[in-house]
């Protein structure tokens, strides 16, 4: 069995897969947890799911609760709760009919008035209508957890690869058989896809189209402060959460908080993002520029041969660090200080960005294909990190047993094909 993609998809798929017995072989093309699942801002969430994840995050919050204990490691893992605030009507009636969606899936979310939302964070200054709080959620160090899983899915027997892409999948008769990568061929009756923003290609060799968006996302930490809440907060154009060494990591909940870079692929599966790219326009800011550029040279038959014959079809993207929106980070520190002027002037000590695979209707693909043995864990759509765990259990429940204790049909790769994509819009 190959996985592809040393994510937190892939190594909680690893981990779980080499827990049951089986081999296998983890292929990442570059460091493990050198993309999304380094750069998330690490929190762990049931609150404001959609409605068909919301089951599988009630059970990964149970596993992220044992899961130092699990894999004998520090994850940061802090249970301090999850507290979305309203500052409108809207807001608060959203938030009210998730209270009740979330409390039916098992989950503890409970609307909370502006005294208690000062009892939990008596340094907010501005004024709230009310808060989401739900008091199981809670937040850990997305680096950490995804090296944490990688590492035990070693000590089960799994081969853990860096520094070696799939180049090309081996496919007989409809199915199967193997994995190029540069050091030979590995033979494999599985392969599950776990790539993201680069699962569209790997998909491609297989025949397959899979619809996704890279949408560019910009975080930042701060210096350290007084440590003043264990709570991951989300609202009033913010989200941010306190790490245990005393660093907020900021983010933008606003408009205007998602990057996307017009590329060549974004003139491809046009009918299936328009609906959810009018809904969730005033997110975007969309540019023009290098990436397009450099697609073109990549693509156009006259560009020079050192751009366009790279070692293999992954090279160009290996240890990719995207540029952050330094507008954005700037954002988010103003906010803080608005929010929070009791606490001081803070200061940004890192900026990031991270690239989001975004599929049209917003959850992933779980589940196998029309290509047997090829499976997709992919296109989390900018929450996966949460549900690393659970998805890594039930690809390996699906995998090894031929059904997963969920009901995956949401999730099904052929959604697309029969053109039954769900509208959603991203939640904040
Ligand atoms: C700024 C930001 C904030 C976020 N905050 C949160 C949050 O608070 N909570 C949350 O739940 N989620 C959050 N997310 C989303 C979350 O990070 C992702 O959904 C999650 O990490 C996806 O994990 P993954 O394993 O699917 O993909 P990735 O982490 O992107 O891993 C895919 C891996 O596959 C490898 N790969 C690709 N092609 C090949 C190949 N051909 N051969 C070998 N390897 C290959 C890549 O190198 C990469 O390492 C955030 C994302 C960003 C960018």
């Amino acid at each position: 069995m190959v996985v592809i993609g040393g994510g937190i998809a892939g190594c909680a798929s690893a981990y779980y897969l080499a827990k049951r017995g089986v081999r296998v072989v983890l292929l990442e093309k570059g460091r493990l947890a050198g993309e999304q699942s380094s750069r998330a801002w690490g929190f762990v969430r049931q609150q404001d799911r959609h409605p068909a994840e919301l089951p599988l995050m009630v059970a990964a919050n149970k596993i992220w609760r044992g899961l130092e204990d699990e894999l004998g490691a520090d994850l940061e893992w802090t249970q301090g709760g999850m507290l979305a605030l309203a500052r409108d009507g809207e807001e608060l009636a959203h938030y009210e009919q998730r209270a009740r969606l979330e409390q039916a899936a098992g989950a503890d979310s409970r609307m909370i008035a502006p005294a208690q939302v000062r009892s939990l964070l008596p340094q907010l200054e501005q004024p709230v209508l009310g808060a989401l709080h739900t008091p199981s959620d809670g937040h850990a160090h997305p680096e950490k957890s995804t090296l944490a899983l990688a590492a035990a899915a070693g000590r089960m027997g799994a081969d853990v690869i860096e520094h070696c892409a799939a180049e090309r999948l081996v496919i007989q008769g409809g199915r199967v058989t193997g994995v190029l990568t540069g050091r030979g061929e590995i033979k494999a009756d599985a392969v599950l896809c776990a790539a993201g923003v680069h699962a569209t290609k790997i998909c491609r060799m297989a025949g397959l189209e899979l619809p996704v968006r890279s949408v560019r996302s910009t975080a930042c930490a701060t210096a350290p402060i007084p440590h003043f809440t264990r709570l991951a907060v989300r609202g009033l154009d913010l989200a941010f959460r306190q790490t245990r060494g005393g660093n907020l990591i900021l983010g933008r909940v606003s408009d205007g908080s998602a990057d996307y870079d017009i590329t060549l692929e974004a003139f491809r599966h046009v009918r299936w993002f328009l609906p959810n790219f009018f809904k969730n326009r005033e997110m975007l800011r969309l540019h023009l520029g290098r990436p397009l550029l450099a697609d073109l040279a990549r693509a156009l038959p006259g560009a020079p041969a050192w751009f366009r014959a790279r070692r293999h079809p992954f090279a160009h993207t290996v240890d990719m660090e995207p540029r952050p929106n330094l507008r954005t980070a700037e954002f988010n520190r103003r906010a803080f200080e608005r929010l929070f002027p009791s606490l001081g002037e803070i200061r940004i000590e890192r900026v990031w960005a991270g690239v989001i695979d975004t599929l049209p209707d917003l959850i992933p693909v779980l589940g196998a294909t029309e290509v047997e043995g090829f499976y997709l864990a992919t296109g989390f759509s900018g929450h996966g990190f949460a549900m690393g765990p659970i998805v890594g259990q039930l690809m390996a429940a699906l995998i090894t047993e031929g059904a997963a204790p969920f009901d995956l049909h949401p999730f099904r790769f052929s959604r697309f094909r029969e053109g039954k994509i769900g509208k959603a819009r991203v939640l904040r």
